[in-house]
């Protein structure tokens, strides 16, 4: 029996290659992207020559996921896995291995120069361990060793953050590379180069919509520097809830000052929080921003207590259901960027 499934395969596969040679029609490149950002970009570089689709779905954290079984079905069934690297995707190993996925890979970011993960809150690192007062803290630490938050961040970038409401199990690099426009060109032309050797059969026309597409993101690349010009440089400071944004951050020269991420601690403690809404004080931060892929209680929260408002949503790590004009990487950036200048100009 198990000699007949084997023969059978083979068969198949046969046919499958015939076809494909004797075919222009030849099935779409069955493509699975690990997370939805990546699978809208495989859409526009693919076209009608790919079946494209996500592990992690719209407004899913892929941060927190956890893979089920009809992953591992879908992931099976790939000619072609996109990833975005950077240990983004710490769950997909073991979904690889699930799945029995031997096929080739691309990793979007290969090539970036990644920014270290710094938490985004230096700031709150330093200010918190100017004078040792480790012992002071008033609730507990599940009896971990080292309470030095900052040397968390430098020494043990692979500490395990699960268990919290928005788990951050990342490398010491930031992986959240596509929130840069200019980042995403990279993205393009790794996506573009996996498809063509996956499928050279139409490489020329993978080719010709990289090139379109590569175009609208710098046209809007364009468009969000020219309007961000409305909003003065000591104005661009702005609360978010987890650490997503340093890559636009850099890009447009705003500062995102994230509530989780400035400690071992995914969820914040009291005095985290209370150093936080002390510099959106004293700093005059306006804005305070919702993610769709995070709670929005502790933001809430920090608003109600420093009097910001509450900005809008901004999309991090996933983009917005079909038809929300959040549902593609360009609509999530042009909406993060209305959300911003609305909030911020003067
Ligand atoms: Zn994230």
């Amino acid at each position: 029996m198990k000699m007949r499934g084997m023969y059978s395969g083979r068969m198949v596969l046969a046919l499958g290659l015939l076809a494909a040679s004797l075919s222009v029609q030849a099935e779409p490149l069955r493509v699975v992207s690990s997370f939805s950002i990546l699978n809208d970009m495989v859409k526009e570089i693919g076209g009608d020559k790919v079946m494209a689709s996500t592990i992690v779905p719209a407004n899913g954290d892929a941060h927190s996921f956890e893979p089920r079984p009809s992953d591992a079905k879908t992931l099976a069934k790939a000619q072609l896995l996109v990833v975005n690297g950077l240990e983004f995707e710490s769950w997909l190993p073991r979904l690889q291995q699930a799945a029995g996925y031997k096929g080739p890979q691309v990793v979007a970011t290969e090539g970036i120069t990644p920014l270290a993960f710094e938490g985004g809150a230096d700031d709150h690192a330093d200010h918190d361990h100017d004078h040792d007062h480790d012992h002071d803290h008033d609730h507990d630490h599940d009896h971990e060793p080292a309470h030095d938050h900052a040397q968390d961040h430098e020494h043990a970038p692979e500490k395990d953050h699960s268990g919290h409401e928005h788990s951050h199990q990342h490398g010491s690099q930031d992986p959240h590379a596509w929130q840069s426009l200019d980042l995403a060109q990279i993205y393009v032309r790794n996506i573009s180069k996996g498809l063509e050797q996956a499928d050279p059969v139409n490489a020329q026309y993978y080719q010709g919509r990289a090139k379109d597409y590569a175009q609208r993101i710098q046209e809007l690349d364009d468009s969000i520097k020219t309007r961000l010009q409305a909003v003065p440089v000591d104005k661009r400071k702005v609360i978010t809830s987890h650490d997503a944004f340093s890559y636009m951050g850099k890009a447009y020269n705003i500062r995102f000052i994230p509530l989780v991420g400035v400690s071992s601690q995914a969820e914040p403690s009291a005095r985290d929080i209370a150093q936080i809404i002390q510099q959106a004080r004293s700093e005059q931060i306006q804005a305070i921003f919702v993610e769709n892929t995070v709670s929005a209680k502790l933001v809430e929260q920090v608003a109600r207590e420093t009097g910001a408002k509450v900005g809008g949503t901004l999309y991090s790590d996933a983009l917005g259901v079909p038809g929300s004009g959040v549902d593609t990487y360009l609509g999530m950036m042009r909406s993060n960027t209305d959300q911003l200048i609305k909030a911020l100009q003067p």
